[in-house]
C-alpha cells in the first residue's frame, strides 16, 4: 500500500498558515487566537490540549487554556463560556470533550458563539456543514476531505463505507463525503454498531473510512484490491517495548496490508496531525471574520 502522509501535509498546512499570520503581522493585522476550555483531568484530554497549544506556537498564534475542576457546575461552566464569547481578544475556542457526564454537553456547546465555534459543532454550523454552505467544518472530517484533495483521490460514484456514526467524525464526514462537489461525490453507506455483514460491506467500498476506535480491526483480507483506507481509530494497546508501556494503534491491522495495492493512512501520522491543522485553519478563518 502506498501511505497517505498526513504529517507531511499537516506541516505543509502549518506552514502555510505561518506564512499567513507572518503577513498579517506586517500588515498590522491581529494575530489569530485560540482559546481551549478543558475540564477535570483525564489523561488523552490533556494530551490533545497541550498538542493544540503546542501547534499555535508554531503558527504563530496566541493560545489560551482555560482550565476547571470536575466540579464544576453546568450553570459556571456557560457563565465562563460566556465571557469567552465576548472577549474580543479571542477569535476561536474549543471546549475539549468528552465532558463530565452531569454536565449537558449539548447545551455547553449550543451555548459557543457560532463565529468562534472552531470545532464546528454548533448546531448552526452543523446544519451550515449538512446543507453544503461554506462554514467551519469539524476538524477531522476537514482533515480528512484535505487528504483526498492533496492526494487527488478520485471519489466521483465510488463506493465509500463509513464505519462510525459519531456526531465528530463518521456522520459529518459521511454528510460531506456525498456531497456534490469535486472532491466528495461518493456513494456513501455508514456502518455501525448494529450492522450486519460489515465484511461484506467492505469487500465492496472503494474507500473504507474507520472511527470506530477498535484497535487493528480491519486487516487486509476484509478489502478489495485498490482501497483507499482512511484509518481515523485512536487506540492505545500494551507494549512492554515501549517505555510508555503503550503504542498507539489505529482500527487498522497496518502490518497485515504490505502487499496489498492501494492507498492508506498510518496511525500515528495519518489524521492526528491533520485534525490539530484544520482545527488552526479554522481559527485563522475565525480571526478574518472579526477584521
Ligand atoms: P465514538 O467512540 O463516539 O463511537 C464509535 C462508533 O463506532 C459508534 O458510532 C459505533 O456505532 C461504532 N462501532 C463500534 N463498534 C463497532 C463495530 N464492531 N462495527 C461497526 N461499528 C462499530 O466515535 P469517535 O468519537 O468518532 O471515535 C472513534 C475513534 O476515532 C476513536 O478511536 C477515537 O479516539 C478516534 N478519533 C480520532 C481522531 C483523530 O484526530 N485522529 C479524532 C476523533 C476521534
Amino acid at each position: 500500500m502506498e501511505i497517505i502522509d498526513g504529517r507531511k501535509v499537516s506541516i505543509d498546512i502549518l506552514n502555510e498558515i505561518r506564512s499567513e499570520v507572518d503577513l498579517r503581522i506586517k500588515n498590522g493585522k491581529k494575530v489569530p487566537h485560540l482559546a481551549a476550555i478543558l475540564v477535570g483531568d483525564d489523561g488523552p484530554s490533556q494530551t490533545y490540549v497541550n498538542s493544540k497549544i503546542k501547534a499555535c506556537e508554531k503558527v504563530g498564534f496566541k493560545s489560551s487554556l482555560f482550565k476547571f475542576e470536575s466540579s464544576i457546575s453546568e450553570t459556571s461552566l456557560v457563565d465562563e463560556i460566556k465571557k469567552i464569547n465576548e472577549n474580543k481578544d479571542i477569535d476561536g475556542f474549543i471546549v475539549q470533550l468528552p465532558l463530565p457526564v452531569k454536565i449537558n454537553q449539548e447545551n455547553i456547546l449550543n451555548k459557543v458563539n457560532p463565529n468562534k465555534d472552531v470545532d464546528g459543532f454548533h448546531p448552526l454550523n452543523y446544519g451550515k456543514m449538512s446543507l453544503g454552505l461554506d462554514t467551519f467544518l469539524p476538524a477531522t472530517p476537514a482533515g480528512i476531505i484535505e487528504l483526498i484533495k492533496r492526494y487527488n483521490v478520485d471519489t466521483n460514484g465510488k463506493k465509500c463505507l463509513v464505519i462510525g456514526r459519531s456526531q465528530i467524525v463518521g456522520r459529518p464526514i459521511s454528510i460531506l463525503l456525498s456531497q456534490n462537489n469535486k472532491f466528495a461525490n461518493a456513494t456513501v453507506t455508514v456502518a455501525h454498531s448494529r450492522s450486519k455483514n460489515l465484511n461484506q460491506l467492505c469487500l465492496d467500498s472503494d474507500i473504507i473510512i474507520s472511527a470506530i476506535g477498535i484497535p487493528e480491526f480491519l486487516n487486509s483480507e476484509m478489502v478489495k484490491n485498490n482501497v483507499i483506507i482512511i484509518d481515523v481509530g485512536i487506540s492505545r494497546i500494551k507494549d512492554e517495548n515501549s517505555i510508555k508501556g503503550y503504542r498507539i494503534v489505529g482500527d487498522v491491522d497496518f502490518s497485515s496490508f504490505k502487499d496489498k495495492k492501494g492507498l492508506i493512512t498510518p496511525v500515528p501520522g495519518g489524521v492526528g496531525p491533520m485534525t490539530i491543522a484544520m482545527l488552526l485553519k479554522n481559527t485563522l478563518r475565525a480571526c478574518k471574520i472579526m477584521d
